[in-house]
C-alpha cells in the first residue's frame, strides 16, 4: 500500500481549513469573473439569511422575549454552526470569499467586511436581533446585499 501523501493531504489539509472558515479559500480570488461560481449565488445566501432569522426566532421564542448577545450563541442548539456566505456582485464578480464571520453592529451599518453583521446589544436598541449580510456591494439580483 502506497504512503498516503501528495493530494490526498492537500485535501485533507483543505477541508480542514475550510471547516474553521477560513477567510479566503483556495480557488475563490475575490475580483475574479467567475459566472459559474456566481449563478445561483442569491438564492444560497438568501436561504442561509432564513435559516439564521429563523433561528433568532426560535431563540427569541424559547427564551420569552431576548435574542442572543452574539450570534454564535446559536449553535448548536439553534443552528448547527454559523453559515458561510460567499458574495458576487451584480457583473459576476466575486467580492467577498466565502466566511461566516459576524460583525457586531448597532443599526443596519454594514462595514462590507463579507459575511454577516448583527445587532446583539440589547433591548434598548431598536434593531435588536436585527441579522444581515455584511457587504453594500449591489448582488447579482440588483439588490445591495445588506437589504435583503
Ligand atoms: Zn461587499
Amino acid at each position: 500500500m502506497k504512503p498516503i501523501t501528495g493530494l490526498f493531504a492537500a485535501a485533507v489539509l483543505f477541508s480542514v481549513v475550510s471547516g474553521v472558515g477560513a477567510a479566503q479559500a483556495p480557488g475563490v480570488d475575490t475580483g475574479t469573473t467567475s459566472l459559474k461560481f456566481c449563478v445561483g449565488n442569491v438564492q444560497r445566501v438568501t436561504a442561509k439569511l432564513n435559516s439564521v432569522r429563523a433561528a433568532l426566532s426560535a431563540y427569541y421564542n424559547d427564551t420569552e422575549g431576548a435574542y442572543p448577545t452574539a450570534l454564535q450563541q446559536l449553535v448548536p442548539k439553534y443552528l448547527p454552526a454559523i453559515p458561510t456566505i460567499e458574495l458576487c456582485n451584480v457583473n459576476n464578480v466575486i467580492v467577498h470569499s466565502p466566511s461566516q464571520r459576524v460583525a457586531n453592529v448597532s443599526g443596519l451599518s454594514p462595514t462590507d467586511a463579507g459575511g454577516w453583521a448583527y445587532v446583539g446589544n440589547g433591548p434598548t436598541n431598536a434593531n435588536w436581533g436585527m441579522v444581515f449580510v455584511n457587504c453594500v456591494h449591489t448582488s447579482p439580483s440588483h439588490i445591495p446585499w445588506y437589504k435583503y
